[in-house]
């Protein structure tokens, strides 16, 4: 199975993620925690995308996809690939359905966790408190909030026209969202 957890940043789907690993065996491919660990480990791609990151801006197309595609064979092996902030764009979404239609495989589920804006901003304060993430900070989460407005709010209504967008209540409990998830894939046979 192939899922993709939406949402804006802080929506929670890292944690929701980190779930379904568990439960279910599934690899979960998060373009943001590739791009941080490239940072940390000083690589050249590293270097090129810091200034962006920290900004709240998006990096380029081609650098996350070529981060997918990379780590795809390892998601057959397992139960399947949860996407967690990716794709952010409609070319990401395209290039995302192509690379798995020439494996055979497709996106079966886009979860959405819904949010409101001053919900989200509450709980950025507490994680930049508490990690201290640069792109954290109250200015940038501004501007990382608004690309995903202009950016990634447009793929739903690529995946609704496809039928296999799903939205829930991103506000409740982490375990109230957790049921919730598990009840979207039950009713998607999975
Ligand atoms: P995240 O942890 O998912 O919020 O990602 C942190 C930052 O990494 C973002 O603000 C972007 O700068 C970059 N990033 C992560 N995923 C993507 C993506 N799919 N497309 C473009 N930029 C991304």
């Amino acid at each position: 199975m192939n899922l993709i957890l939406f949402g804006p940043p802080a929506a929670g789907k890292g944690t929701q993620a980190k779930r379904l690993v568990t439960g279910r065996g599934m690899v979960q491919l998060s373009t943001g925690d590739m791009l941080r660990a490239a940072r940390t480990s000083g690589s050249e791609l590293g270097q090129r995308v810091a200034a962006i990151m920290d900004g709240g801006l998006l990096v380029s197309d081609d650098i996350v996809i070529a981060l997918i595609e990379e780590r795809l064979p390892e998601t057959e092996a397992a139960g399947g690939a949860i996407f967690d902030g990716f794709p952010r764009t409609i070319a990401q979404a395209q290039e995302l359905d192509k690379m798995l239609s020439a494996r055979g495989a497709a996106i079966d589920l886009v979860i959405r966790l819904k949010v409101d804006d001053a919900a989200l901003i509450e709980r950025i304060g507490k994680r930049f408190a508490a990690e201290g993430r640069s792109d954290d900070n109250p200015e940038v989460f501004v501007t990382r909030l608004a690309a995903y407005n202009e950016q990634t709010a447009p793929l739903l209504p690529y995946y609704k026209d496809q039928g296999k967008l799903v939205e829930l209540d991103g506000m409740a409990t982490v375990e109230a969202v957790a049921e919730a998830i598990d009840a979207a894939l039950a009713s998607a046979g999975k």
